[in-house]
């Protein structure tokens, strides 16, 4: 079976992530281009030593990039939160109960309904120039309804999140353990088949850390493996379980002891940050220069959903990761790819090398630092997603 193959020359800066064959972190390149052959880059090098392909494409002295790995989104859902976002910009405070008006109107939604808003949020996504991304469910909380939103996330992607423990589900608001009862029984054998990973709400107002260490257990015992919403709200057991526990990814880490750094710059989970959720709660954001300075991996990621931080936009991340996170745009670029890479335990995915999945994402600017320098600011100029260009 032959593929096509497309030679992109001319790329004026080229961020491989692979400092073998660069300069920096990052493993930049100048004056660069890249192979695609299928799915896959099949080389990697000097512009001018670009080998012959079946189609040629001039980057004309642009930025490429791999493509945004977004590893937190919640995307199956339906109705929106705009009434709650007005109201908490007027200066009421949020608290994890809004997830509820949600998970409403996402049980009386059609499949029909679901499957158009993650279609639509996807390509939302794509557009943007996000190539791999993560979508929990959540919003339904019931055995039915959370096993409907993976089936509906894994039509779209491979990276799908049991997220059972969200909330207690309001049936159950007076008999919690029961609610736990349920997430690590029926509910995970109806959702488990559908889902990669398993995922909790460890904070005051959702999951304490023995029902999150139960729930996280209980996907582990299915095969699933953990990632935790860990010390987001205030401060608590989240990361330290995460850790513990193995988990890929610790996100949110808005709120963190020295032991709590210290735990996962000793690890292999890594931090994921979303600015997205301190931005449209204002609130304080997590420290990316304490947890980088310390050692720790960092992401950067969206958590893409409808009431605390309803963007899909990866460069806005990067622009508030370092505008308020202590971040250089060389960190913030390499967290919202590789660093979501590593998040999703994915070596297929954030970097431009030989082998490597070709998604790719191309800028209307010559280099990755406008990411952080023109926020807000359409940049997307191509998108590959696997080889094939959609945008
Ligand atoms: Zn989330």
């Amino acid at each position: 079976m032959s593929t096509r193959t497309t030679v992109i020359t001319g790329i004026g800066s080229l961020v491989t992530n692979d400092p073998g064959h660069g300069t920096g972190p990052l493993g930049l390149l100048t004056d660069a281009a890249v192979v695609v052959d299928g799915d896959r880059i099949a080389w990697v090098g000097p512009s001018a030593q670009a080998p012959a392909a079946d189609e040629r494409f001039d980057a004309a002295g642009r930025a490429l990039l791999p493509g945004f790995v977004d590893s937190h989104a919640h995307l199956v859902f339906a109705g929106d939160r705009t009434a709650e976002f007005d109201a908490r910009m007027s200066g009421q405070s949020y608290s994890a109960g809004g997830i509820r008006t949600t998970v409403a109107a996402t049980r009386a939604a059609s499949d029909e309904e679901l499957e158009a808003n993650v279609a639509r949020f996807v390509r939302e996504a794509v557009r943007q120039g996000t190539t791999t991304i993560e979508c929990k469910s959540g919003y339904g909380l019931t055995v039915e309804d959370e096993a409907r939103a993976l089936r509906v996330a894994a039509k779209h992607t491979p990276e799908t999140t049991y997220l059972g423990a969200h909330i207690v589900a309001p049936e159950y608001a007076e008999d919690p353990a029961g609610y736990v009862d349920l997430v690590t029984g029926e509910m995970l054998d109806a959702c488990a088949p559908h889902a990669r990973w398993v995922d909790v709400f460890c904070e005051k107002g959702a999951f304490d850390g023995d029902q999150a260490r139960a729930v996280l257990t209980a996907g582990i015992e299915r095969g699933l493996t953990p990632r935790v919403h860990a010390n987001q709200l205030t401060y608590g057991p989240g990361v330290q379980l995460a850790v513990e526990l193995g988990a890929a990814s610790a996100d949110h880490c808005t709120h963190l002891a020295d032991e709590d750094v210290a735990a996962l710059a000793g690890s292999a989970t890594v931090a994921t940050l979303l600015p997205g959720a301190e931005f449209s709660t204002r609130a304080e954001y997590p420290s990316g220069r304490r947890l980088l300075d310390a050692g720790a991996v960092v992401a950067l990621s969206t958590d893409c959903n409808p009431g605390s931080s309803f963007t899909s936009s990866m460069a806005f991340c990067i622009a508030v990761a370092v505008r308020e996170m202590g971040m250089t745009p060389d960190e913030a670029v390499w967290a919202a790819t590789a660093g979501g890479a590593h998040a999703l335990r994915r070596t297929d995915v954030g970097t431009v090398a030989v082998g490597s999945r070709a998604d790719l994402l191309l800028l209307d600017a010559p280099s990755h630092v406008h990411l952080a320098y023109r926020p807000g600011v359409p940049l997307t100029a191509a998108v590959w997603r696997a080889g094939v260009r959609e945008v």
